[in-house]
């Protein structure tokens, strides 16, 4: 183990990923995993879960005026979702890349979406939009204890 080449704390930032009823109901959970652990983030929370309508609503809130809003939580709430919180340098940007454009059909080819979803109403995965954001959504979605704060064995092989 080289202590001397682990990157430093610093600039590291946490998000909530979630894999939606979708992408659960058509097994593209751990292909939606994989594309994450392969970029090279670590994983500190995981579980799947049926979201009650009320957390549907209160992780949505700032669309609440939205026509879709209704049809938006039907959808969150319609069976088990997988709950991620990912950590790392600059992983809230780069997991909106990974990601892809909300309408599935603008998203680029090699995104989730892009590759894996036809419309922005089945777009089967969440993102968190800002580091402030990614902490909200952590503590909204997870219990404490939930989280589980571990060390990389290939952090120095990821950042100088
Ligand atoms: P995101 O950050 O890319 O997920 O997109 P937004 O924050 O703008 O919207 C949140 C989610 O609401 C999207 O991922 C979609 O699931 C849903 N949504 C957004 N726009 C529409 C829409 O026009 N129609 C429907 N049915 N759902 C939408
Ligand atoms: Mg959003």
């Amino acid at each position: 183990f080289l202590p001397h080449l682990v990157a430093s704390m610093e600039d590291v930032e946490e998000t909530y990923i979630m894999v939606k009823p979708d992408g659960v109901q058509r097994g593209l959970v751990g292909e939606i995993i994989s594309r994450f652990e392969k970029k090279g983030f670590k994983l500190t929370g995981l579980k799947l879960f049926q979201c009650p309508k009320e957390l549907a609503e209160e992780h949505y809130k700032d669309l609440k005026a939205k026509p879709f809003f209704p049809k938006l939580t039907e959808y969150i709430t319609s069976g088990p979702v997988v709950c991620m919180a990912w950590e790392g340098v600059g992983v809230v940007a780069s997991a909106r890349k990974l990601i892809g454009a909300t309408n599935p059909l603008q998203a680029e080819p090699g995104t989730i979406r892009g590759d894996l979803a036809v419309q922005t109403g089945r777009n089967v995965i969440h993102g968190s939009d800002s580091p402030e954001n990614g902490v909200r959504e952590i503590a909204l979605w997870f219990k404490e204890g939930e989280l589980c704060p571990w060390t990389q064995a290939q952090a120095p092989w990821l950042r100088e």
